[in-house]
């Protein structure tokens, strides 16, 4: 498993991340109240997307849905801005953060069929979430949510996978996080 695990932060590393580190889940603290900063709406998302609150789920079930995992492989990216009002920057350091997310995930199916991919933001697996337009999802097996849509405190996380939550002036961080089953397919 070890082996697995060293193989998987490599891999999260050779793909853009800047640190990534497996943990035992125990050790995440959430936090149901960590959900008002979702409704406070900074990022847009709120109520426009089907992997964001309020229709990802009540905290309490996406928190024992999160514990019912054994680890969590958690990965940031680290991208530089012009400064704090660069949003083009920061909508550029999100977009290339997906891309090592879903280049992570082809690393970690090869071991794990019934992991959760959790990134920044809202799901963004469609051009346009079918939320908008009142369609159902497309596809429910695949949208990704967010760490704070399931109520885990970030800084706290970072802090135990050995990472700085902020990585100095003019950056942008963003985490990630693949949870990984006891068993691995050809466990
Ligand atoms: S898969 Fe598409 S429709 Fe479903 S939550 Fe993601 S963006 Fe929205």
């Amino acid at each position: 498993m070890q082996k697995i695990y060293e193989e998987l932060v490599e891999k999260a590393i050779s793909c853009g991340a800047y640190k990534a580190q497996v943990i035992d889940i125990e050790k995440i603290r959430f936090d149901e109240g960590l959900r008002k900063a979702c409704e406070a709406n900074y990022c847009g998302n709120y109520g426009r997307n089907y992997a964001c609150p309020p229709y990802v789920g009540e905290p309490s079930q996406l928190i024992a849905r999160a514990k019912s995992y054994d680890k969590g492989l958690v990965f940031q990216t680290v991208t530089a801005i012009e400064d704090s009002y660069d949003i083009e920057g920061m909508e550029e350091a999100a977009k290339n953060h997906r891309k090592t997310s879903d280049q992570i995930e082809k690393a970690v199916a090869v071991h794990y069929s019934e992991y959760l991919q959790l990134a920044a933001g809202g799901c963004t697996r469609c051009a346009q979430c079918a939320q908008i337009t009142g369609e159902p999802c497309r596809m429910p097996d695949k949208a990704i949510s967010s760490l704070e849509a399931y109520c885990m405190d970030c800084p706290q996380l970072a802090a135990v996978s050995g990472m700085n939550y902020i990585n100095g002036q003019n950056t942008v961080t963003y985490f990630g996080m693949f949870l990984l089953p006891q068993t691995e397919i050809d466990g």
